[in-house]
């Protein structure tokens, strides 16, 4: 069964069931700056757990399918009562699919696997974008930049991240580029910043932008478990043979725990699925970077080989190994979230 027969499968059982459902559904008017998250949220209800309910009942009516139209009218999931009652237990069974269209058609539906993540949110920089290619290189006689890469790799956490029940904020975004499954990912200049902003040519302008919009978000979403993941291609160790670099502040023991686990988590696979191979990536202060310096989350800096470099450019145009590393990381980030709890 393909994703949208799935999806219309959930949506007539959603009906099936509201229509046996005593009490009959909730609406509610989308008022100015209303969102789904702040909506439901305002409602009672957890976005986390009924995003994708409310996805399914007001598709008709969202713009660009995720959106509000402030004015009107929007049914509200079914709220669950007592757990003896049998029709909750059916409802509950249903997995729950958040949309994304940043990810592009062929990825934009996210199942919700697990709720690991509940709770935690995450901010997702790729580096560059905009009028920045960052660094870039030739391969084949085609030209290649890190920004393209660095953002495929960053929308591919963001998935795994999301399917674990993470808030996750994609802070530099390209509306069309989506995930690629292809080696030559195209260079553009349309990146922006969240949730739309034109991204400047400055880099000391570049860098503050992204920096200010996580810093407001993470005042704004204040007590709640937040981490910043950077992702750069572009290692600055030119002569190495490199795989991955991680970095994080030096006063900062949340945002070496989470360097840490990922780090644990990337020699891990590598001794699982390439026992042949000598991991040199490690992770170092590196407080001199701008985004370290001044983001207020805990963050890891992950620099996933250079562009530059022809054996790291075999392993990074792969899409299945640019998949691959965003798994691990996700790993990682689980990982350091797990024991957090503890
Ligand atoms: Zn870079």
């Amino acid at each position: 069964m393909n994703k949208r027969t799935y999806l219309l499968f959930w949506i007539l059982g959603l009906l099936v069931l509201s229509g046996f459902s005593q009490t009959s559904l909730k609406t509610v008017v989308a008022e100015k700056g209303d969102g789904i998250y702040s909506l439901l949220r305002k409602q009672g209800l957890s976005p986390a757990k009924h995003y994708g309910h409310f996805i399914a009942l007001n598709k008709d009516i969202l713009w660009d399918s995720i959106h509000l139209f402030q004015g009107r009218e929007y049914v509200l999931p079914p709220v669950e009562v007592g757990s003896g009652d049998r029709k909750t237990t059916t409802l509950k069974k249903e997995p729950k699919v958040l949309k994304e269209s940043l990810f592009g058609k062929e990825h934009a539906l996210v199942t919700v696997k697990s709720n690991k993540l509940n709770g935690a949110v995450y901010y997702l920089v790729s580096g560059h974008g905009g009028p920045d290619p960052g660094a870039v290189a030739s391969y084949k006689g085609k030209m290649i930049a890190e920004d393209e890469y660095a953002y495929d790799i960053t929308l591919r956490l963001a998935k795994k991240l999301m399917s674990h029940g993470a808030e996750t904020y994609i802070i530099v975004q390209d509306p069309n580029d989506g995930i690629r499954d292809y080696k030559i990912l195209e260079i553009d200049r349309d990146e922006v910043v969240y949730p739309n902003q034109k991204i400047p040519l400055n880099q000391l302008q570049r860098l503050r932008q992204r920096v200010d919009v996580v810093n407001q978000l993470y005042r704004k979403n204040k007590g709640k478990y937040q981490r910043l993941i950077v992702t750069h291609v572009d290692s600055r160790s030119k002569g190495q043979n490199i795989d991955v670099f991680f970095y994080h502040h030096e006063k900062s023991r949340n945002g070496k725990h989470l360097a840490e686990s990922i780090h644990e988590t990337f020699l891990n696979k590598y001794r699982k699925y390439q026992p042949n191979r000598v991991y040199e990536g490690t992770f170092e202060d590196r407080s001199g970077l701008y985004l370290i310096k001044n983001t207020l989350p805990a963050m890891a800096y992950i620099e996933v080989g250079n562009i530059r470099n022809r054996k790291d450019q075999r392993r990074i145009l792969e899409p299945n190994n640019r998949q691959a590393v965003a798994n691990w990381i996700s790993e990682g980030i689980i990982l350091d979230r797990t024991r957090k709890s503890r």
